[in-house]
């Protein structure tokens, strides 16, 4: 290997930049040449690929977002686009991808590497932390600092007006923003995707006069269908609960930005610098994950594939706590 491509892709995670950085110098520390491609994988379509120096990724450790910017290419799920993709970065020079990105990119790389043979190793980035293999994904704990900043003012209004605030995070299809924020906030309670029946228990704890001993209670719902988002939660208390004063809040996009926090950029760095230490020990398409603080390979097939087990034990901490 000579000259490393990297890329981010899907959606922006706070501590991609970080990642990025981390990337670049332990490559060119190693004596690789390494290449920025921009907007995921429309830039290998495009062409879009830029040298990258030390000072490219210069006072980038602490912006959210991504510097390389990322998009959605669909000329990518098709067979002709990657070989378009694989015919561009042959001609850079690119011998090796790093990828960062969530389940989707990874799948991405997992398709392109084996009809190519080409040695990717992928990073988990992603605010959901829906990637199986890892502990923590990059973004995740800087989300979750935003969502408890956010929920923190929310509990002001809800506690002087005395109401029920269902307040709805993202995930996709997985529940740790919703399981975590609810800790960290102190709500009342958490519905996520992947306990369905939790919706049932939802009505059972309001009927029980959830909110007897206090003067406000604070609901997050994890974006999902099986849920049925906030919206959906809040019309069915409404119904049944008519002397419930029922608001919704959204928390949107603000989740996905922001500067990353201090575990972020340390999962980032550290992160970055094994990418380039797989490919220098001949591994290739595997995604770096951490589990009990020790960095580990993955193979894409297992962590795309399987879904990530959730710690089910919390919602019954939810359940204590919020007597
Ligand atoms: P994320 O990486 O955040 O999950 P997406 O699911 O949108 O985001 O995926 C990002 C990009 O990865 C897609 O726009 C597409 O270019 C590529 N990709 C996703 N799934 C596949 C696939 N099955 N085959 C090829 N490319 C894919």
């Amino acid at each position: 290997i000579k000259c490393i491509g990297i890329l981010t892709s899907g959606g922006d995670a706070p501590g991609m930049n970080a990642a990025i950085r981390a990337v670049t110098r332990t490559a060119i520390y190693n004596g690789f040449e390494v290449k920025g491609i921009m907007r995921g994988y429309k830039g290998l379509i495009t062409n879009e690929i830029i040298p990258f120096k030390t000072q490219n990724v210069s006072n980038i450790i602490q912006q959210g977002g991504t510097i390389l910017k990322t998009a959605r290419c669909m000329e990518f799920m098709t067979p002709e686009g990657r070989k378009l993709a694989y015919e561009n970065m042959t001609a850079q020079g690119i011998d090796a991808l790093v990828v960062i990105g969530g389940d989707g990119s990874l799948s991405g790389a997992r398709i392109f590497a084996s009809e190519y043979n080409f040695p990717i190793v992928g990073m988990p980035g992603t605010i959901d932390n829906d990637l199986f293999g890892t502990d923590t994904t990059i973004g995740y704990d800087t989300a979750l600092n935003t969502i408890m900043e956010a929920v923190d003012k929310i509990r002001d209004t809800a506690s002087s007006h005395e109401r029920l605030f269902f307040i709805e995070v993202m995930g996709r299809e997985a529940g740790f923003l919703a399981l975590n924020g609810a800790i960290a906030s102190g709500a009342e309670a958490a519905i996520i995707p992947e306990i369905a029946t939790e919706v049932d228990q939802l009505s059972e704890l309001i009927g029980n006069g959830f909110r007897k001993s206090k003067n406000s209670s604070i609901v997050l719902v994890a974006e999902s269908e099986l849920t049925g988002g906030a919206t959906g939660l809040a019309e069915r208390v409404k119904n049944e609960f008519p002397q419930y004063d029922v608001r919704v809040t959204i928390l949107g996009h603000i989740q996905r930005g922001g500067s990353p926090s201090a575990s972020d950029r340390i999962l980032a760095s550290r992160m970055g610098e094994a990418s380039i230490n797989a490919l220098l020990e001949g591994q290739r398409n595997v995604m770096i994950g951490i589990q009990n603080d020790e960095l580990v390979y993955i193979p894409f097939s297992k962590a795309i594939k399987n879904q990530k087990p959730i710690n089910r034990d919390l919602l019954n901490t939810i359940k204590i706590l919020s007597i």
